[in-house]
């Protein structure tokens, strides 16, 4: 009797654990600011021209409720270029790009906007190097910084196919003063807390140490942040970025989140899809 009366306390301070360490909470779909309009052929020339149409897209990114403190993925635009598009970025990317973030559209403005400080913020996930992503890890000194390791050396070392001069899409200046963060250096995909909670995923491709990310809520409803492994629709259709280190690894990647949606049913978010921004964006994800 008294054996079973001290594992029923067992289990009553097993189910208190785990009710305690309760993990995401909820999500927000942020856009730091949106890009556009341009011909979407210009970001995927594989368009047929009867398709070719404007676009005008979001930046996308995550605010995630942890109860260990506030996931960041993706960091947006540099908040410089707030005050003018060229004071931070080259002509030719700010007359294609036509970015419209204002100060209530960065990073820190949405966070602001949620009720959370900068230093609330526990972990920046980084899903690539690429101008409108990391922008602002340096807003976030204290944070520990979840990046694949092969992405630093993409970020520091860019072929020079894809902009090894510092100018976009890779932007030098994004992540020059970082050497000395608090990195966590992946190889892969890893448990962040270790409760399944947020989920890095390596989906290279687009770049050489491109991730995604898998949050599983409090309520048991999942979400897949695809970031740039998958931009918009018309890269589930077939027609691949024209932005890519590796089109083989990216279609690898593409083809291994679809079918996490398809077999899984997980509900996929893209990086830069306009449809997607408009039907489900600025909002809480619980
Ligand atoms: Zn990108
Ligand atoms: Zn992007």
């Amino acid at each position: 009797m008294k054996k079973v009366f001290a594992s029923l306390l067992g289990a009553v301070a097993l189910t208190v654990a785990a009710s305690a360490s309760a993990g995401v909470s909820k999500a927000y779909w942020a856009t730091s600011g949106m890009f556009g309009p341009f011909p979407i052929n210009g970001l995927i020339p594989s368009i047929p021209a009867d398709q070719v149409r404007d676009v005008t897209i979001p930046v996308s990114m995550w605010i995630v409720e942890h109860d260990k403190g506030i996931v960041l993925v993706d960091t947006g635009n540099n908040i410089a270029i707030t005050e003018g598009c060229e004071a931070y970025w080259n002509k030719g990317t700010c007359d294609f790009m036509k970015p419209n973030q204002t100060k209530d559209t960065t990073i820190t403005g949405w966070l602001k906007k949620l009720g959370y400080k900068n230093e609330d913020v526990r972990v920046v996930i980084t899903s690539h190097t690429h101008l409108d992503h990391m922008g602002n890890m340096k807003s976030f000194p204290n944070a520990i910084h979840a990046i694949q390791k092969a992405e630093l050396y993409q970020g520091w070392w860019p072929e020079t196919f894809q902009g090894r001069t510092g100018e976009p899409p890779f932007v030098r200046k994004d992540i020059e003063g970082t050497q000395m963060f608090n990195f966590l250096e992946l190889k892969g995909d890893y448990d962040v807390f270790g409760d399944g909670s947020v989920v890095i995923l390596s989906t290279p491709g687009h770049t050489l140490g491109h991730q995604s990310v898998q949050v599983t809520m409090d309520s048991g409803n999942r979400i897949l942040l695809a970031q740039d492994a998958i931009w918009m629709q018309e890269n589930l259709d077939g027609h691949p970025a024209g932005l890519n280190f590796s089109v083989q690894e990216y279609t690898n990647s593409v083809n291994r989140l679809k079918f996490m949606r398809d077999l899984q049913g997980i509900p996929l978010f893209m990086g830069h899809d306009e449809n997607q921004w408009k039907a489900g964006g600025d909002r809480w994800y619980r």
